[in-house]
């Protein structure tokens, strides 16, 4: 078994050689890189506790490492930005075999290759009460392609860039042992355990300007779309029958007992993009998402004058805003 300082010099080399902009990587005191000009920086920071966020009766180490990194890209995507760096803090259980801390490394450098960013330092401590990973991401953009959450307007349309609520649905099947037909299985899983950023559609949306703003679906569509709400000053009209959702998350709502449309619209950790764009680049959200060999996004409602995220279907019209996954149910909220 390592000892720590064993541990980060086998971390150094999992996580590999920095670029040239570094001027220090791992085994300085801190991480040293020279800034690019003509952006601005953008800065996320996301932890993820044991028995809180991850279950290990559930996921492996490496895929936690790569759900770990998976979530702030997730940030970084949400902005137009493209992630570069990455910094880790690991308190590591001290009865847990720090054998796993590679596994967990190796996750999570396999998802940093993926999107182009490179892990240059970290700290790494024991902690008795269970496994926590914190990341903190720095990534770019070019200021007139940042994307914030508060320039929808009336008359924009919403949409989402996948289906819904898979990871929610990939929950409920590892909870109460459900059975599906195998692929339908993987689906779930796979939007649960092992979510891809959308890094490369929110660099689309930020080069060719076609969003009014965008938000990462951490929370669910109800408290996701009430955040762009809240800060553009606007509500929105959600329609039911048009929200993308899998026969594999209609056969877990069936076999839980649940509206599948809650499992869509209330469900978390989908980490698909949501974005709000003026109706006139209807053909030109089209056209860019096909170029990219992106899946078409799908319009699931539109930006309204007021306050509230409503659902409409064909017999009733609901509130739903804000009714998302909560990980502070007493009314404090996630900030980012
Ligand atoms: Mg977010």
């Amino acid at each position: 078994m390592p000892n720590e300082r064993e541990l980060i010099a086998k971390l150094g080399q999992i996580f590999g050689k920095a670029p040239k902009q570094v001027l220090c990587g791992i085994g300085d005191d801190t991480a040293v890189f020279w800034p690019d000009e003509e952006y601005i920086l953008l800065w996320t920071i996301d932890s993820l506790i044991e028995g809180v966020h991850f279950d290990l009766s559930h996921t492996s180490l490496k895929l936690l490492g790569r759900k770990a990194l998976a979530v702030n890209l997730s940030d970084i995507a949400a902005m137009g930005g493209e992630p570069q760096y990455a910094l880790l803090a690991l308190g590591w259980p001290p009865q847990r075999d720090l054998q796993g801390a590679l596994e967990l490394a190796a996750g999570m450098q396999e998802m940093a290759r993926e999107y182009g960013t490179v892990l240059i330092g970290g700290d790494t401590v024991g902690s008795p009460q269970g496994l926590t990973i914190s990341l903190t991401v720095l990534g770019r953009v070019k200021p007139t392609e940042l994307l914030r959450r508060n320039g929808a307007k009336a008359g924009d349309l919403i949409y989402v860039t996948g289906p819904l609520g898979q990871a929610a649905a990939g929950l409920e099947l590892l909870r109460h042992k459900l059975e599906l037909p195998e692929e339908d299985k993987n689906l779930v899983l796979q939007s649960f355990l092992d979510p891809q950023p959308e890094v490369v559609a929110g660099r689309l949306l930020a080069r060719h300007q076609l969003a009014t703003s965008l938000i990462d679906l951490s929370d669910g569509v109800a408290s996701d779309l009430y955040q762009i709400c809240l800060s553009s000053q606007t509500g929105a009209v959600v329609e039911a029958e048009r929200v993308p959702i899998t026969e594999a998350v209609k056969m877990v709502a069936a076999l839980t007992a649940q509206d599948p449309l809650d499992l869509a619209l209330k469900g978390g950790e989908d980490y698909r993009l949501l974005f709000t764009s003026a109706p006139d680049k209807k053909t030109e959200v089209k056209k860019c998402f096909a170029q990219a060999n992106l899946p078409e996004p799908c319009c699931i409602g539109r930006i309204i004058s007021g306050k509230e995220v409503r659902l409409r279907s064909a017999s009733r019209e609901v509130e739903i805003s804000g009714t998302g996954f909560d990980h502070f149910p007493s009314g404090a909220s996630r900030i980012g």
